[in-house]
């Protein structure tokens, strides 16, 4: 890797402000090409708990600072990511695998999130109250959770990180950080930058580890722990809740979707097409916000079949470091398998492949478009993960809110329509956290990201997410 300045490419955990080896090692590959990038320190358990130990000690001194001083080093952060984002992007294309340009514009959107919380650092406001009896007066403040356990995932390796540490310490709260096996380099990076932005010792820790279990039920069982901030599937985010149930663990959880995008008659087709390319292809498929399903009314369904099969056609899959590469590969073969499980599952019940289809060398798969596809179909009810669009067809509004609502899972929506009407009426009916119209692309630090249904809990990004790290504490002053 050709980066500028190499200190950022750190394999060793980061554990009370010293960089740590561990007796064991795991590779972190690169999805392109196979190649090994580095071996990362394997943090055991124990290591764990002395990251733990260590925040739970930091937490009271960093709380005690103003917010204002908080903030301060949270700009420096922010500052030196965007200054070393051209370093950070090709470590993050290389662990896992998406264009360079588009690893360089997650830098910039998880820094945004730094830079976001450092300005809401300063505007932690309670409230008063007026007195319930004459002698009374109510004060409600609002302090840190305290120490926060994270477990994120491989799709945005720097980004599901920044997203959860920039509240949490604006807040006051100090971080334990346990970043997916397949992509631990991001963070790192990010605990290098860390440091040199002077957070002091323990505040934030990251410790890699390639047996998530035994980290996530440490994280869980340890009193220390006050909070659990995990974004990934449902079925982990279940695990976790079960087994925070015994210690009372405060849970965000960002879980799985399973977008529905909507297209109906009145929409401008060419606006659609190119937001379901947004919606659908970014990421090589891979978020959890991506459209999974998509639902096009009789009127425009053949007409906006062609137009998105022209743009799908435009994709050029390959190794993210070379240019006009617009699609990945697949984070490795399992995702593979899922793919391709779904796309013969659709075909099976009389779906019609329209472009692509196919399975491409080592982990790469062509951008697939199908129709006709059957609401029963799994790509229609399972979360793909993967480059495969399925087009079924609709005729009525309540039909295709009743389709898009039969789901357990209700992260984000998107539909296209101009009747102002029709525009209020869907989007009130639409059970998910987040919903696009009009557009594609949702994610911004300004916004409330989350989900409802089993999609998750809490909220991360806007004024709202820095709740997701308070309590609120209400004073009673009597005898006034
Ligand atoms: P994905 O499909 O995005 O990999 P997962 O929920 O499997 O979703 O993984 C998200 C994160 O959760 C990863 O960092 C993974 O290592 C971790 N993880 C997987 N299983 C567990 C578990 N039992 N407890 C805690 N974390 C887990």
């Amino acid at each position: 890797m050709n980066l500028k300045d190499k200190s950022l490419l750190e394999s060793r955990a980061f554990i009370n402000g010293a960089w740590r080896g561990a007796a064991t090692t795991f590779d972190v590959t690169n999805p392109a090409t196979g190649e090994v990038i580095a071996q990362v320190a394997d943090c055991a358990v124990e290591d764990v708990k002395q990251a733990i130990d260590a925040a739970h000690s930091a937490q009271k001194a960093w709380a005690a600072k103003t917010g204002k001083e908080r903030a301060a080093i949270l700009r420096r952060w922010f500052d030196l990511m965007i200054a070393a984002q051209d370093d950070l992007g090709m470590i993050l294309c290389a662990e896992m695998g998406k264009p360079l340009a588009e690893a360089k514009g997650e830098i910039a959107y998880g820094a945004s999130f730094i830079e976001w919380f450092a300005e809401e650092a300063k505007r932690v406001y309670g409230d008063t109250i007026p007195g319930h009896q004459p002698d009374k007066r109510i004060v409600v403040l609002k302090q840190p959770v305290g120490v926060v356990g994270a477990i994120t995932p491989w799709n945005f390796p720097n980004a599901m990180i920044a997203r959860k540490v920039a509240p949490a310490l604006a807040a006051g709260c100090s971080f334990v950080a346990r970043p997916a096996e397949l992509t631990p380099l991001s963070a790192l990076a990010m605990a290098v930058l860390a440091e040199r932005a002077g957070m002091p010792a323990g505040v934030f820790n990251v410790v890699p580890n390639s047996r998530a279990a035994e980290i996530g039920q440490e994280m869980c069982a340890n009193p220390k722990v006050a909070k659990i901030t995990f974004t990934g599937s449902t079925r982990v985010g279940q695990i976790l809740m079960r087994q925070g149930a015994d210690t009372i663990k405060k849970m965000s959880l960002e879980l799985g979707g399973n977008a529905p995008f909507i297209v109906f008659d009145d929409a401008d087709l060419d606006a659609a097409v190119e937001g379901a390319m947004i919606a659908k292809f970014r990421n090589n498929g891979q978020t959890c916000v991506c459209a999974n399903r998509i639902y096009v009314q009789d009127g425009v369904y053949d007409a906006f079949t062609d137009k998105l099969s022209a743009a799908i056609k435009g994709l050029m899959p390959g190794n993210g470091m070379d240019k006009g590469v617009t699609s990945g590969p697949l984070i490795n073969e399992a995702a593979v398998s899922k793919v391709q499980e779904h796309l013969s599952d659709a075909l099976s019940k009389g779906a019609r492949v329209i472009t692509g289809g196919n399975r491409l060398e080592g982990t790469f798969f062509e951008p697939t478009l199908l129709a006709d596809v059957p609401a029963s179909a799994k790509v229609s009810r399972e979360e793909t993960f993967g480059p495969i669009a399925p087009l079924i067809r609709f005729e009525t509004e309540d039909e295709v809110i009743a389709l898009a609502n039969d789901t357990e899972f209700g992260l984000a929506g998107y539909f296209y329509a101009n009747d102002l009407s029709r525009v209020w009426r869907v989007a009130e009916a639409i059970e998910t956290g987040m919903v696009g119209i009009n557009t594609g692309l949702i994610s911004t630090e300004v916004a409330p990201f989350g989900g409802v249904k089993q999609s998750g809990l809490g909220r991360e990004g806007s004024k709202f997410g820095m709740d997701d790290y308070l309590e609120l504490k209400y004073l009673c002053i009597g005898g006034i």
